[in-house]
């Protein structure tokens, strides 16, 4: 046994045999080496022998290559949920992507005026596009919408009431929870009306002296079906006006522009929030606007420029390449270009006919079938909201999770769905760029299961 110990080399003698030393730091490459040897002795304390020289450098190796490796990286949604929280959401336009390196690469006016050569201000940046975009008098961006919610709750309604429906205190994911939110802004949640029925009566009955606000949230992920009853917001929009509160309009993703157009079910739009007498309405950047992270917050003049002024404004302010990104992304939508240019738009506009084809390629790479199925916008739009889509539908000799697993130790990693055993890839998440990525991991896959290769 302790011969077997005898017989591990030398951090010296890995180092020696290390192909990249000399390209890290000498006491990373010692780092590595040793962890490499404290991986073998545990090896051999399980009874293996000692492994040789060679192997155990290469173990340092895989190690360093490991760190170089970007903790982010970019994965392949084979999901077909445009909207991934998870993934990152909206993938960038090439337009807004050119802005941000643009803005990245220089110095930028992004506090300056230029024409005055005095100090401006970055809000400055985005208020023109969202106006000409929403209708709105005024707007302005902050780091996500969940900051806008706790922002506009904390200034206009700190230390006093805000009404929201039973059927709207969710959370809305990662533990994001109306509730929390509101407490967090110092205001006091009062809640009205039951899960599944709330009428404008109840907001009635329950606006008092104390109240600041009636919020509404927009139900972006659970749907409340049958015996249901919700009132229009005009109705809360006069209530509002009736008794001198805020009404505030968290639309979850808030949408520019008509999605009845791409054959998927109405999803409010920022425009009809406001005409329906919202006098702040909230919603995310990164969701079916298809721009980059960041939460919006337009409407009344007086209010938005009250929040601007705000501590919290600069507390959670956006930075230039978000501003450059998001002004990139406004602009597809003023020049009416958004369903070629944004890929959130272009991925729903596909058509099952485009996508046959592409699902099918891999369906034959993975001797699997095609399978209708559905695509689903996800994040922040209705839920079920989606359209109809082909799949490739794979099986593997390990299930659709042991194959699905497989998928995601491809380079870059293909993300799957899971359904009945089967693992489903929709072409309609994925760039065409990346089909023929797809379609070699799928032949590779089953190259090494046919040849009853152990990959685990
Ligand atoms: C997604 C969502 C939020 C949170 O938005 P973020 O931009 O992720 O902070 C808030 N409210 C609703 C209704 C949402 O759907």
């Amino acid at each position: 046994m302790s011969s077997t110990f005898r017989a591990i080399p030398s951090v010296d003698a890995v180092l020696g045999e290390l192909r990249s030393n000399g390209s890290w730091p000498h006491a990373l490459a010692v780092e590595a080496a040793r962890t490499a040897i404290e991986r073998a002795r545990e090896a051999v304390k399980e009874g293996a022998e000692a492994p040789d020289v060679a192997t155990i450098s290469a173990e340092a190796e895989a190690i360093l290559e490991e760190l170089a490796r970007p903790s982010l990286r970019r994965v392949v949604n084979a999901t077909g949920v445009i909207l991934q929280t998870n993934l990152g959401r909206a993938p960038l336009s090439e337009r807004a992507m050119a802005a941000m390196a643009e803005a990245a690469r220089d110095y930028t006016n992004l506090e300056f005026d230029v024409a005055e050569g005095s100090r401006g201000s970055r809000h400055e940046h985005v208020r023109d596009l969202l106006r000409r975009t929403t209708g709105a008098d005024d707007g302005l961006a902050v780091n996500n919408n969940a900051a806008a919610l706790l922002m506009a709750l904390h200034v206009f309604a700190r230390g006093r009431e805000v009404i929201v429906s039973r059927g709207e205190a969710v959370e809305i994911g990662g533990r994001f929870r109306i509730p929390d939110v509101l407490r967090e802004s110092g205001a006091e949640l009062v809640e009205v009306g039951t899960t599944n029925r709330t009428y404008a009566e109840d907001y009635a009955n329950a606006i008092t002296d104390e109240t600041a606000a009636i919020l509404r949230v927009h139900r972006s992920n659970f749907q409340v079906t049958g015996f249901t009853a919700r009132p229009e917001l005009g109705d809360l929009a006069a209530l509002a006006r009736e008794h001198g509160v805020l009404l505030l309009d968290d639309l979850g993703s808030g949408c520019l522009i008509e999605t009845g157009d791409y054959g998927v079910e109405h999803e409010p739009t920022v425009r009809e929030s406001l005409d329906g007498g919202a006098d702040l309405t909230l919603f995310s950047g990164d969701k079916l606007l298809g721009g980059p992270q960041c939460g919006l917050i337009v409407g009344q003049g007086e209010r938005v420029a009250t929040l601007r002024r705000h501590p919290l404004a600069r507390a959670l302010r956006v930075d230039k390449l978000t501003i450059a990104a998001l002004n990139a992304t406004l602009m597809a939508y003023v020049g009416g270009t958004e369903r070629e240019e944004i890929p959130v738009w272009r991925m729903l506009a596909l058509e099952r006919e485009q996508l046959e084809p592409r699902a099918r390629a891999w369906a034959e790479a993975g001797e699997g079938r095609v399978v209708e199925s559905r695509s689903m916008i996800g994040g922040g739009a209705a839920p079920g909201a989606g359209r109809t889509t082909w799949c490739a539908a794979l099986q593997g000799t390990q299930g659709g999770e042991g194959l699905a697993r497989l998928l995601r130790e491809a380079d870059p990693p293909i993300v799957a769905r899971v359904e009945s055993g089967e693992t489903l890839l929709d072409p309609r998440t994925v760039a065409e760029s990346d089909d023929k990525h797809v379609t070699a991991t799928i032949q590779a896959l089953l190259r090494a299961q046919s040849s009853g290769g152990t990959h685990s």
